[in-house]
């Protein structure tokens, strides 16, 4: 999938350069067209024919299709130009047409058909002419060089004149303007108002044709083209005698005079011009005038060799001198004019003879054209099917692209929803261990409410009954027993109270576990002190270990308690004459409180159950020491509140050892 797009995009990025390159092609196969045409122009056609003609045999020789084809351009423009043997021209632009077909050049094929739009215009087959055009301007449109496409516009504008499609026509011209205006391209842009305004004139449609004439005159003032400015200025004065605007019409011939009558270079101009004026003169009865003016066209008209513009002369000659009652010469001219006629006419005839001949044989040569176009058609087509194929494997891979990264989107969000639910689940379960234990806490906290509470206050209650309905039976050491015996239940209560009570306190979070700095040595040594009392009554001996300050950070309150809770613990679970251990370690990152007996120990099932209480287990001391179960949980809840951890070491018949950690 990879592999493919990285094709895709180097194919595009190569028809990307290539294009470019192919701009500079056409660019300077411009160049060589203009070149060639100056060089048709200027240099001696025979030599120029020679020259080709064994271009194109060694072309032949080493078998270069290329040069071969912009050889046979070569030789057509000069037939087509110069000899006027145009059917070889179109056996040359054939051949060229052959091999830029085959070789699908299409740049040298854009100049194949300016050859054959050349040959046609030549036999004025102005249809044909245009389809050529027309086919070279559809090629253009895949590249982009604004000299070229001028060139085309304006010959199409012309042929589209040529075959009747003035709407067509002006288009082009339009077109023309636009792109002058655009690049400010003042030559052009005038030269396009001029052509406009040739039509509208021609259409009689005076009025627009005087303002694109107008148009044009003032860029040929500007840009200093003073033969044009005042062929444009005799135009304008045209149009105005046939609008009977005399006086506007005199002006602008005036003008025109002013300019043209110092230049050498514009004797059909100038010749014109006078013939204007000598019009000009007529229309306004001054015959005398006319013919001044009409004497000075005739020999200008002559040297020009414009032969139009001679007979036009001797026509507006022989009018004057008939207006003057000069018959004479007014019948010699309309006689000249006449002969001219016939002359030109006879010219015309045998010319549309010639061009005759050559249609004929250039049409039978069409059908050639025209199998070669068919080729060229369906090679395009193939070539379309085949773009179209691309452009469908361009869209799937973008596609199949599009659909794999929405695929893996999802995949994403579905895994990110997937590990929220997860951790939501893992919360919830806590939440729901959480409550299980709050339950059994709960529970157990009422069990031990009824069941705890009820013993010592039985006991208590038979005791005081005893007291009370027996007082004067009982002897004094007998009462002093039971009074003990109260004392005695009364403190467990109390002690059972007290612990109840912390727990409940700090399992409804109501004992606020704010840490001091406490020194742990001299907690252990004051409980000793406290509980000394009663160890002595067992013979127990309590060891602090060292007795060196240890300084931590914790709740002194719950430490107080802990410690407390496990001294009496080992008091009571240790035999007469036994003997208690504790102390204080510092571990890397904890410190280690342990009070170890050599007392009575634990199993092993014991040791895993005494911290939990939804199992409270409780025994009874070596002096049959009553207890509740409820003193080693309070400390698991403070020391775990403290930041630190609880465990036991015990071994039946052996002893005990506690140990609590606090965190430094
Ligand atoms: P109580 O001592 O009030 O029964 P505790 O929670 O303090 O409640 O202790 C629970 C039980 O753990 C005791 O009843 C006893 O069986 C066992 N135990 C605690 N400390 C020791 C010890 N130092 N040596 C042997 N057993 C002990």
């Amino acid at each position: 999938m990879l592999r493919k797009a990285i094709l895709f995009i180097t194919i595009f990025s190569i028809s990307i350069f290539s294009l470019e390159a192919q701009k500079k092609d056409l660019a300077s196969e411009w160049e060589w067209f203009r070149a060639l045409e100056t060089r048709i122009s200027t240099a001696d056609t025979e030599d120029l024919l020679e020259n080709k003609k064994e271009e194109l045999q060694s072309a032949k020789d080493i078998d270069r299709n290329d040069i071969e084809s912009k050889v046979s351009k070569e030789l057509a423009f000069i037939h087509i130009n110069k000899t006027n043997d145009l059917e070889k021209a179109m056996s040359l632009l054939i051949r060229a047409l052959d091999i830029d077909e085959k070789t699908e050049n299409e740049i040298a094929l854009i100049f194949t058909y300016i050859g054959f739009y050349q040959l046609f215009d030549q036999v004025e087959d102005y249809y044909y002419g245009k389809e050529f055009l027309e086919k070279a301007s559809n090629l253009l449109r895949n590249y982009d060089l604004p000299p070229l496409r001028l060139y085309i516009n304006q010959k199409l504008g012309y042929t589209y004149y040529a075959t009747g499609e003035t709407g067509k026509s002006i288009e082009q011209h339009q077109n023309i303007l636009h792109y002058a205006n655009s690049e400010r391209i003042p030559k052009v842009e005038a030269d396009a108002n001029t052509d406009l305004a040739d039509i509208y004139a021609n259409e009689n449609e005076y009025e627009k044709a005087l303002s694109y004439y107008k148009k044009a005159l003032k860029t040929y003032r500007r840009i200093k083209s003073p033969i044009q400015e005042a062929e444009c200025l005799n135009a304008v004065g045209n149009i105005y005698l046939l609008q009977n605007k005399s006086n506007q019409a005199y002006d602008n011939y005036v003008a025109a005079l002013d300019i043209l009558q110092n230049n050498k270079n514009a004797e059909a101009q100038l010749a014109s011009l006078y013939n204007s004026v000598g019009r000009y003169y007529l229309k306004e009865d001054n015959p005398e005038r006319a013919l001044a003016n009409l004497k000075l066209a005739n020999p200008l008209a002559q040297s020009s060799q414009n032969q139009e513009l001679v007979q036009e002369t001797y026509a507006l000659l022989s009018k004057a001198y008939k207006a003057i009652g000069d018959y004479k010469n007014a019948l010699e001219y309309s006689e000249l004019f006449k002969a001219l006629e016939d002359f030109l006419q006879k010219e015309k005839n045998d010319r549309s003879i010639l061009k005759m001949q050559s249609r004929y044989s250039i049409n039978q040569k069409q059908s050639l054209i025209d199998q070669l176009e068919l080729n060229r058609i369906q090679k395009e087509f193939e070539l379309e099917e085949e773009k179209r194929f691309k452009n469908f494997l361009i869209i799937m891979v973008a596609l199949i692209a599009i659909i794999l990264v929405l695929i893996f989107t999802l995949f994403l969000v579905q895994r990110r929803s997937n590990s929220k639910l997860k951790t939501a689940n893992l919360k919830v379960k806590a939440q729901n261990d959480e409550l299980e234990d709050l339950n059994a806490t709960k529970d157990k906290f009422f069990s031990i409410i009824s069941h705890d509470l009820k013993g010592p206050l039985n006991s208590l209650t038979s005791f005081s009954g005893l007291l009370m309905n027996h007082t004067s039976s009982l002897s004094t050491e007998e009462i002093q027993m039971l009074a003990k015996d109260l004392d005695k239940s009364l403190k467990n209560l109390f002690a059972l109270l007290e612990n109840l009570l912390q727990w409940s306190r700090s399992q409804t979070g109501n004992i606020e576990f704010k840490a001091e700095e406490v020194d742990l040595t001299e907690m252990l040594s004051e409980n000793k002190k406290l509980l000394e009392k009663q160890a002595e009554n067992k013979n127990i001996e309590i060891e602090v270990k060292n007795t060196k300050p240890v300084s931590a950070f914790a709740h002194p309150n719950s430490i107080t308690t802990v410690i407390r809770n496990l001294l009496s613990n080992a008091i009571k679970f240790t035999e007469d004459g036994g003997k208690i251990k504790m102390g204080v370690i510092e571990e890397n990152k904890r410190y280690v409180v342990k009070i170890a007996d050599n007392g009575v120990g634990m199993p092993k099932d014991v040791a895993s159950k005494i911290f939990r209480i939804d199992t409270k287990h409780s025994t009874q001391g070596t002096a049959k020491e009553k207890g509740t179960g409820l003193g080693l949980i309070l400390c698991k809840e403070f020391v775990e509140k403290n930041g630190g951890e609880i465990w036991v070491k015990s071994e039946e018949g052996k002893g005990t050892i506690f140990s609590f950690s606090i965190p430094k």
